[in-house]
């Protein structure tokens, strides 16, 4: 299938297939290429020229519908409830030879990495990996034939002509294979979806979803540079959960393949370093490297705290982890900044490197 930047650290694959290893977004959109002008039939007008020749022109041709990589768009989420996508007509020919104009081109931006099917055949068209990558979807009909072009010795005044072309009309499905690159984490009533909810600017719904109930929840979040970076908010991740019990398990696996986590502690819970030490404890037991990914270590719902509360709190987070807190209210939208400020810089995009960040692996924590 398409390819896509190959960020992930490896991973055990474990029995799921490799249609299941990323998110898919999905999109079904029909584009038409415009038609071609009809030719006319016409013929030449002179003073003094009684019966002029053939002049009609041709009709131009019509634009066709192409599609282009854009790498600031980060998902497909623009392609639900679209019309159909058409591009302008050709012009009809003229008099005295003039072909008619040719109808504009339709350029439709996809993000990078979307892989382009039609949608009746299943056909794979093509993808758009790179920036600027291009693809003709729905190609603008020819224009008709004016007149003047049946001139012949035979025919000196024909009147015959020919229609344009209807362009190409062709239903796409649109796939784009969204990986999250930061999970965050936390027991139920935390403050993960709603943290996912006040960060992002576009919801990916995902399509081929191997799971029933329980969804992880996709966020695009703005990177200031200008792309995007897909935030996973995993539910399921709940005491026991690597054992299979429940539904944890087949999201656990999600996590695998995110680069950095927050770790987000309900800091209205009675011992918020007892449910740091829960999910700690599941991520330890799950295995496959989930314990050695950076993590962002986060107190939730400050706002209802006062500033004593979150003080102590923080401190005895920060001792038992051995890493620094950051104090948040998802609610209120406190604290968001900085914290997105450190996920920048564990993902290597900020102005500082993952490795002079105050960040540990939490298998250096004492439990
Ligand atoms: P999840 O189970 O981790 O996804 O948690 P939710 O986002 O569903 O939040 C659980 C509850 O905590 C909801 O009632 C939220 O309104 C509430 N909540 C989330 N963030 C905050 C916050 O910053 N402050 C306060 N006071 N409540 C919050
Ligand atoms: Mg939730």
């Amino acid at each position: 299938m398409a390819s896509f930047p190959a960020i992930l650290p490896s991973w055990k694959i474990g029995d799921l297939g490799e249609k299941q290893l990323h998110f898919i977004d999905q999109a079904e959109i029909e584009v038409q290429g415009g038609n071609g002008g009809d030719g006319i039939v016409a013929f030449r007008r002179e003073k003094y020229v009684p019966a002029g020749g053939p002049s009609g022109g041709n009709g131009g041709r019509g634009g066709s519908v192409i599609l282009v990589a854009d790498p600031g768009l980060q998902t497909l989420l623009d392609f639900r409830f679209q019309p159909v996508i058409k591009a302008e007509h050709g012009a009809k020919g003229g008099p005295n030879h003039r072909s008619g104009a040719s109808g504009a081109d339709r350029l439709v931006r996809v993000p990078c990495g979307t892989v382009v099917f039609n949608a009746e055949t299943g056909e794979l068209l093509g993808d758009l990996v790179g920036k600027g990558d291009q693809l003709l979807v729905a190609r603008g009909g020819k224009g008709g034939l004016g007149n003047a072009h049946f001139l012949s010795n035979h025919n000196r005044a024909p009147r015959q002509f020919t229609k344009g072309e209807a362009g190409e009309r062709v239903r796409l499905r649109l796939e784009l294979k969204l990986i999250a690159e930061v999970g965050i984490v936390g027991l139920p009533n935390a403050g993960k979806s709603t943290l996912i909810s006040v960060v992002s600017s576009a919801r990916p719904k995902i399509a081929d979803y191997p799971f029933t109930t329980l969804q992880p929840n996709l966020g695009v979040v703005p990177h200031p540079a200008g792309d995007g970076v897909v935030f996973a908010d995993i539910p399921g991740l709940i005491e026991g959960a690597h054992l299979g019990v429940g539904l944890g398990h087949e999201f656990l696996r999600h996590v695998e393949r995110t680069r950095v986590l927050i770790h987000l502690v309900d800091g209205t819970a009675a011992d918020p370093v007892k449910d740091y030490q829960i999910i700690q404890q599941e991520l330890r037991a799950y295995g496959h490297g989930l314990i050695d990914k950076p993590q962002i270590l986060v107190l939730n719902k400050i706002d209802v705290l006062d500033p004593q509360q979150v003080a102590e709190h923080a401190q005895r987070l920060s001792a038992a982890a051995g890493t620094s807190v950051v104090a948040i209210s998802a609610i209120a939208k406190q604290g968001l900044d900085p914290l997105l400020q450190r996920v920048w810089q564990c993902l290597g995009r900020g102005s500082q490197r993952p490795a002079e960040l105050d960040l540990v692996a939490a298998k250096s924590i004492q439990s």
